[in-house]
């Protein structure tokens, strides 16, 4: 066994502990499962949806099928699934470019936007191709002990508003994930105050975490990514849209060009994989949820400070620990590059990434470049050290990554 025996007792004692809220998280992924099920049934999904087009691609049965599926499981009027999006910012931009003109305002609600966004609204200055750059005004609602500021939503929606947007995840900062009852609640608040605001939701890392999406609770549209959750591992790219249908229609305009919308654009990709991963996707979203209670639970009985703790209430797949050193940061993500399925040989180091001011580290030997919904760990190098770890196609890799990152913790002091 590669993993000390303290650390191999304290895994029995963990999985014993959460054993209850594993229980639920399979729960949620069998309610999940059932619905896209029913929907598969309702929109009569077949094997010859599963080809590839070419050229313009009009009448691809294939990619007009998935639209309405997505749509189905997501109480949605219409979605746009495309394999075109090249990631979930793209999906996001694509959303706001589409929709926002000269002199709207867009606001958003849960304090500063996720990094990618950043550039895209034009935050800090105006970047070149922004919606900043277009003319269109941003502002936020900064949050308050890392939760929305319910109180205050009213004094920051005025006439010029047309859009709030509403991130579920916390991404990389340390504030609360939203759950789909803070969003029913936030968004019901926005429409109290202007009924014809857009309640826009970056709904990346949350899909299938709980039973309802944000488009089932009130947002007029919604986004994310192919290559996190509902891509259920094996999309190999692409991103999706879904809501009302006037304004995923101003989006897709946005996608392609004003006239050709979603009826055009080839499925490149084997549509099959992403019929079979949005079919896969609860299952999957369930095991990194699993992985991610398990790392919550050992990492806190070896004295680290986690969050979300196992028994808070989970909106998303990311967990974060509170590793507090350099050296430790690095152990922990070369323990977890060790027991990945693809460059398991290598050994991650910090490097400057584009557009942040610290230099990071990450650990991702996945099938899928950059896929977080594979297990994949990363973190700046700054204090408090915080490391994020997210994802895990299977519970058990979860489990045998986890305990490498601590081996490696461990191996430090000898
Ligand atoms: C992942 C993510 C995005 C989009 O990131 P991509 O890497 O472009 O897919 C946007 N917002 C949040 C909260 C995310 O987690």
């Amino acid at each position: 066994m590669p993993f000390s025996k303290e650390l191999l007792r304290l895994k029995d004692e963990v999985l014993k502990e959460i054993q209850p809220m594993l229980s639920d998280v399979d729960a949620v992924a069998e309610a999940n499962t059932l619905k896209v099920l029913d929907a598969m049934r309702e929109c009569k999904v077949a094997a010859a949806h599963f080809n590839q087009s070419t050229g313009y691609a009009y009448d691809d049965i294939g990619r007009q099928k998935l639209d309405e599926l997505y749509a189905k499981i997501f109480g949605a009027e219409r979605a746009l699934v495309r394999t075109q999006f090249v990631s979930g910012t793209h999906a996001l931009a694509t959303v706001l470019f589409g929709i926002l003109r000269p002199g709207d305002e867009l606001v958003s609600l849960t304090g500063k936007p996720y990094d990618t966004m950043q550039t895209v609204i034009g935050y800090e200055e105006p970047s070149p191709g922004s919606l900043k750059e277009f003319g269109v005004l941003y502002r936020e609602l900064p949050t308050v002990d890392g939760k929305v500021d319910f109180e205050h939503i009213r004094d920051v929606i005025t006439d010029k508003t047309k859009m709030v947007e509403i991130q579920r995840s916390r991404g990389y900062s340390m504030r609360d994930t939203l759950t789909i009852a803070d969003i029913e609640a936030i968004t019901a608040e926005v429409h109290r105050i202007k009924p014809d605001c857009i309640c826009f939701v970056d709904n990346c890392y949350g899909e299938f975490i709980e039973t309802k999406e944000p488009t089932q609770v009130g947002a007029d549209i919604m986004a994310g990514s192919l290559i996190k959750n509902p891509g259920g591992g094996i999309a190999p790219t692409g991103g999706y849209i879904a809501g009302k249908d006037k304004l995923v229609e101003l989006a897709s305009y946005r996608l392609t060009a004003p006239g050709m919308g979603d009826e055009l654009g080839a499925s490149l990709a084997n549509n099959r994989l992403l019929f079979q991963g949005i079919f896969l996707a609860p299952h999957v979203t369930a095991q990194a949820v699993k992985g991610a209670l398990f790392a919550a639970g050992l990492f806190a009985k070896l004295g680290y400070k986690t969050l979300p703790r196992e028994t808070d209430k989970r909106g998303d797949i990311i967990q974060a620990i509170e590793l507090g050193s350099a050296d430790k940061l690095c152990a922990f993500c070369a323990g977890v590059q060790k027991y990945s399925p693809v460059d398991s040989y290598a050994t991650p180091e910090p490097w400057d990434m584009p557009g942040y001011e610290d230099k990071i580290i990450m650990a991702a030997g996945t099938f899928v470049q950059g896929a977080s919904i594979e297990f994949s760990a990363d973190g700046p190098l700054r204090e408090p050290y915080n490391v994020y770890l997210q994802g895990g196609l299977t519970f058990e890799h979860a489990i045998i990554g986890i305990l490498g990152a601590a081996q490696a913790i461990e191996d430090l002091n000898g």
